[in-house]
């Protein structure tokens, strides 16, 4: 029969021996380490990352400036300012354009709100994921920085309007490039801060 203090001694040398057997069972096991940013995880195809603001297939621009998706944001950190084209300068089909477009990383939660409330598809999330930055300023991202670039068969916002369509058209899907022969439009506006008499006090 084992005595008391036999147990204890027994205890003494199992204890460490046990700990380096769950250490041994783990050197067979998987690893989970990921070795980022060496090697960069391949998200899941509808992975909430970066937003981007969309054109139609002739390069203007989807947005309208209707607010909608800083008004579903629960973080605030969307900014959105509207205004009206014209014809010597056309960003979108229709009436209105967003002409000053912000979101702020800093606070932004990836929640896909905003996607979800615009209602021309304007407003779409890509999957990049590297946004951290030191500086809060360089989280604020402008319209210039969130605006898809240029496909094949697109003209830089802005320009007219496709010859015969109308914005309709634009989301039946009748506009399929840039009419030949159209030529960017001189931004005077662009990115511009309203002036006083434009605010709303
Ligand atoms: S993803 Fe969510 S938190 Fe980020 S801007 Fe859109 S609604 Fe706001
Ligand atoms: S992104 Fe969409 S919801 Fe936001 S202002 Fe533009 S059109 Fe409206």
């Amino acid at each position: 029969m084992e005595t008391g203090e036999g147990k204890d001694t027994a205890q003494g040398f199992h204890n460490p021996v046990a700990g380096f057997g769950v250490t041994f069972k783990a050197m067979f096991k998987k690893r989970l380490t990921e070795q980022y940013p060496e090697e960069k995880k391949v998200t899941a195809p509808r992975f909430h990352g970066r937003h981007q603001l969309n054109r139609h297939p002739d390069g203007l621009e989807k947005c309208v400036g209707c607010e909608l998706c800083a008004w579903a944001c629960p973080a605030d950190a969307i900014y959105v300012e509207g205004a009206d084209n014209t014809e010597e300068e056309r960003y979108s089909p229709g009436e209105r354009y967003g002409r000053v477009y912000q979101i702020n990383y800093a606070r932004c939660i990836l929640c896909g709100l905003c996607i979800e409330a615009c209602p021309t598809r304007a407003l779409t999330m890509t999957n990049e994921f590297e946004l951290a930055d030191s500086s809060r300023a360089n989280l604020i991202y402008t319209k210039e920085q969130l605006l898809a670039g240029l496909d094949e068969g697109m003209v830089d916002s802005p320009h007219v309007i496709y010859p015969g369509m109308d914005e309709q058209d634009y989301y039946r899907g009748l506009v399929t490039e840039a009419a030949p022969g159209t030529e960017p439009q001189v931004a005077v506006s662009k990115g511009e801060k309203p002036t006083s008499e434009e605010v709303d006090v």
